[in-house]
């Protein structure tokens, strides 16, 4: 027999109790019921982000999300700054270019992370640009990129700071607020604890400012519409009702943990994780002291075979490497419903493959 145990960087195991909201009848979006839960998971969403700002959420995948913080705050033929150190930093580069806009790059190697002093010398050269836009903890290497340093280099330039922070919201500590970050990305499916389909997107003063500039079309994934609805504790379509009922069922959960308890917890299981990977005599790919607490990238050409063993023996899921890493590396996700006796076992589970 085979339980199933899904440890790869999204989707993440899923609580019982979050499950079974999602089991319940759908019920009306125009209803008192939903107003009431919007009303809740509002609060709680500025809480999760640590922000007084609007945390807009959206019937989408984490991609789903970054398409809409960049229609919403850009125009065609804008300047962007893309600092990308992996195969998400990328995809903003993609993303920017098929919409139209320049994007110039500071760029470190996959397991590195982006120098913050490179990105605000492209700044200061370059007083047009209108966006910095990175991705927090890049979940193809493994790395966290230092976003407070970052974020100090774009306070004094008048661009607007994109974050791709999918795999840092519910994992480590990200004060949007305190660090000036404009827009930000999460989705429901990573530090969330809830199967995937709910973007959400925080936007800042500064960025809703930029929106009344912005001049690329949207009309889905019109931000405006959102704030407005959600003004009255509503959606403008339909919205995914039981992502959002179990998403209430998610956050209460994660109010009665804490924040610092739940960072906390991800940073031991991270450190765990890497000093039994460091006693199996492997090497983890992120440099030193920029590793994530979520996700861990362990360097092993056994790569292949240790998937299909652990999947086969133990029916534990773990993740390969993408791009140029394919085969090279594998990933362990431990991030959102992740306890103590889930990181012994996959560590255990290891052990066994690797004597
Ligand atoms: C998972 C993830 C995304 C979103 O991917 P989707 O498949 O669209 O949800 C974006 N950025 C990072 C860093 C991620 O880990």
């Amino acid at each position: 027999m085979h339980k199933p145990m899904l440890m790869i960087p999204g989707p993440t195991p899923v609580p019982e109790q979050v499950l079974l909201a999602l089991a319940k009848q759908p019920i009306s979006h125009r209803s008192q019921e939903f107003t009431t839960i919007m009303e809740e998971v509002s609060i709680a969403l500025k809480w999760l982000h640590q922000t007084t700002a609007d945390v807009l959420m959206l019937p989408s995948s984490g991609t789903g999300a970054m398409e809409a913080a960049i229609i919403n705050f850009l125009s065609p033929g804008d300047r962007v700054l893309v600092a990308h150190n992996g195969k998400f930093g990328e995809r903003w580069c993609n993303l920017a270019q098929k919409f139209g806009l320049e994007v110039l790059t500071v760029s470190a190697p996959w397991g590195d992370t982006v120098n913050p002093q490179e990105i605000g010398d492209v700044l200061r050269k370059n007083a047009d640009i209108k966006a910095l836009i990175i991705t927090h903890s890049e979940t193809s290497t493994g790395v966290v990129n230092d976003l407070g340093a970052i974020s100090q280099e774009v306070r004094f330039h008048d661009a607007i700071t994109i974050v791709d922070a999918v795999t840092s919201i519910g994992v480590m500590d990200v004060p949007i607020d305190r660090w000036g970050l404009d827009v930000v990305c999460a989705a429901s499916q990573k530090g969330f604890m809830v199967p995937p389909g709910l973007g959400f997107v925080t936007v800042s003063p500064k960025a809703w400012e930029a929106y009344q500039r912005a001049t690329l079309p949207k009309f889905y994934w019109d931000l405006a519409k959102y704030r407005l609805d959600g003004e009255k504790q509503g959606t403008p379509f339909t919205p995914p009702v039981n992502l959002i009922m179990a998403l209430q069922v998610s956050l209460r959960m994660m109010g009665e943990e804490g924040l610092e308890n739940i960072f906390h917890r991800h940073h031991r299981h991270g450190m765990t994780i890497r000093s039994a990977i460091a006693d199996l005599g492997l090497s983890i790919l992120a440099r030193s002291g920029a590793e994530s607490p979520g996700v861990t990238a362990v360097v092993s050409d056994r790569s292949p075979e240790i998937l299909t063993k652990m999947k086969e023996e133990y029916g534990i899921i773990l993740a390969g490497g993408q791009n140029h890493l394919t085969g090279k590396i594998f990933r362990i996700g431990h991030l959102g419903y992740v306890g103590d006796r889930d990181i012994l076992t996959v560590i255990s589970a290891l052990k066994s493959i690797l004597a």
